[in-house]
């Protein structure tokens, strides 16, 4: 049997509005299903009425969440933790359908959303603030205030991890959070919210509005949005920041990527076959840290034909996951060909591949290796988003590096060598926010902070971890003095 089951019948995803589940006025977007390439399910696009109504409910009910005490909003998070833990096969079940993951891969992701969780748990127990005595009987203190309604613009590549980035701790901290999931993987957030509203939120602190361009623009601009978090493509992280910071608002938006593995010839290759295999396979090499291009210094054949085996025992179906739409297969195809005709060689050809059963009418593309591309080309630079890996040869390490740093995006580089020294001058020449050593996808662990450079982001900070705690409120700065003084000083 099957892992992933096709709905008995359509999943139909509202908006959240005030704690009512209501569907948006504007117009219907069918959700597909990527391992069936059938349609599961249905949301309807907010209208700037829907968003007004969205956003002055998640006002109101702001106020009287961010008077609770941390200890109360963090009881909410530990319930939601509990239910999400004791219930993690339907989730997982739910990303899987909309998103085409295997379900190990949907439940990895959403035990790295309770790392996010717990980080967020632990703020009612050290982000306790700061106090001294500043003078005879005057005293500083620091007090973090939530921001207010915050708008949050999600992408389909991760529906469940991504958004537990940030909920938890702008929650935590005190604010209504407005969500605007992606269209094409807009069930899961139903699942997301129900939980958090069965783990006790209160109504109107967690709405979702769904939509497209429209639904987003309508929100930036309402005057009720006091900050914006996004995280998705470059062009559209750049518009949606260019956009809000016009209007003097608080943004961080979070773009695409082209991340690079620096291969060796020194590395051991008991890991590098696996290692950068999973990198470019992982998730169909639809997340913003897989390996993208392999700059492989000198003769490392060996280590590409480990890489070639391991990813040849991953075939599309239970072992790797599918592309989330029709179109993007159909990109990533082109893009293939367009390789070969820029010269490149498919070394190992995912294209077309034999998917039987259940599963036959899905959007399928196997791994995909191209060797000998050329550094400037389209499966040089462009963001593939596919699990598609293109070989750039490379003499020495400062070849590699002159064509890491010339890309425009700045997520994550990793190096694959048993070199101590050889790695330093790989981290310290990189050009990315997330670097590793040995280690295919470099995510650094809570409460390590999530974030890359260049324009894999745009706005200052982090979104996860301690950085992002500036982002998501403010910090006051309190002076107090109760007792009279004799003397005289400056503070007097
Ligand atoms: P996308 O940019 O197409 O969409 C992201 C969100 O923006 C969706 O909710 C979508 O509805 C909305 N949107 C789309 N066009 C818009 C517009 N013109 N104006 C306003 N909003 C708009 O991204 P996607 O295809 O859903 O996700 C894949 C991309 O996300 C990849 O580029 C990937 O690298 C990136 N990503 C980055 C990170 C990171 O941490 N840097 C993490 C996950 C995904």
């Amino acid at each position: 049997m099957t892992e992933i089951q096709m709905p008995k019948e359509l999943i139909y995803s509202p908006n959240l509005c005030g704690g009512k589940w209501q569907d948006g006025s504007g117009k219907t977007i069918d959700v597909d299903s990527p391992y069936f390439g059938k349609k599961i399910g249905e949301i309807k696009c907010s209208t700037e009425d829907d968003i007004n109504k969205i956003i002055k409910s998640a006002s109101e009910a702001q106020v009287s969440w961010a008077q609770k005490p941390m200890k109360e909003r963090a009881q909410v998070l530990f319930n939601f933790r509990n239910i999400l833990l004791e219930r993690i096969d339907e989730i997982a079940h739910i990303v899987s359908l909309e998103n085409g993951k295997t379900l190990g891969e949907s439940r990895a992701g959403i035990m790295k959303g309770v790392e996010v969780l717990e980080f967020a748990l632990s703020l009612q127990n050290l982000d306790s603030g700061s106090k001294m005595e500043v003078s005879r009987g005057v005293f500083c203190e620091y007090r973090r205030k939530a921001i207010g309604v915050v708008l949050s613009i999600t992408p389909f590549n991760f529906p469940a991890m991504v958004p537990m980035w940030t909920i938890p701790v702008s929650i935590a901290l005190g604010n209504a959070y407005v969500w605007k999931p992606s269209e094409k993987t807009p069930l899961t957030p139903k699942w997301i919210a129900q939980a958090f509203m069965d783990a006790g939120l209160p109504e109107g602190v967690l709405s979702i509005a769904h939509g497209e361009k429209e639904t987003v623009e309508y929100a930036i601009d309402h005057p009720g949005i006091k900050a914006v978090a996004f995280v998705g493509s470059s062009p559209v992280a750049k518009a949606v920041y260019t956009r809000a910071t016009a209007l003097g608002k608080r943004a961080l938006c979070l773009g695409g990527a082209k991340n690079h593995i620096v291969l060796l010839p020194d590395a051991d290759p008991h890991i590098t076959g696996n290692g950068i295999s999973n990198s470019f396979t992982g998730c169909a090499g639809q997340r913003c840290m897989a390996a993208s291009v392999l700059l492989a210094v000198g003769d490392v054949d060996l280590h590409i034909e480990k890489i070639k085996e391991a990813a040849q025992t991953t075939p599309c179906g239970n072992a790797m996951g599918a592309i989330i739409t029709k179109a993007q297969l159909e990109f990533l195809n082109k893009a293939i060909e367009q390789a070969e005709k820029d010269g490149a060689k498919i070394i190992l050809d995912g294209r077309n591949p034999e998917v039987s059963g259940e599963y036959k009418d899905g959007y399928w593309l196997g791994p995909t290796i191209i060797d000998h591309v050329k550094p400037g080309t389209q499966a040089a630079t462009e963001e593939l988003f596919g699990p598609v890996i293109s070989i750039i040869r490379c003499k020495s390490i400062s070849e590699a590096m002159k064509i890491e740093n010339e890309n425009a995006y700045g997520n994550a580089c990793s190096v694959f060598t048993s070199s101590g020294p050889l790695a330093e001058k790989v981290l310290s020449s990189a050009s990315a926010g997330m670097l590793g050593v040995n280690i295919g996808v470099p995510v650094p662990r809570e409460p390590f902070s999530f974030g890359g450079i260049n324009i894999s982001k745009f706005g200052h900070g982090d979104i996860t971890g301690v950085g992002s705690l500036d982002f998501w409120s403010d910090q006051i700065k309190v002076t107090t003095k109760w007792e009279k003084q004799d003397d005289e000083n400056w503070m007097s």
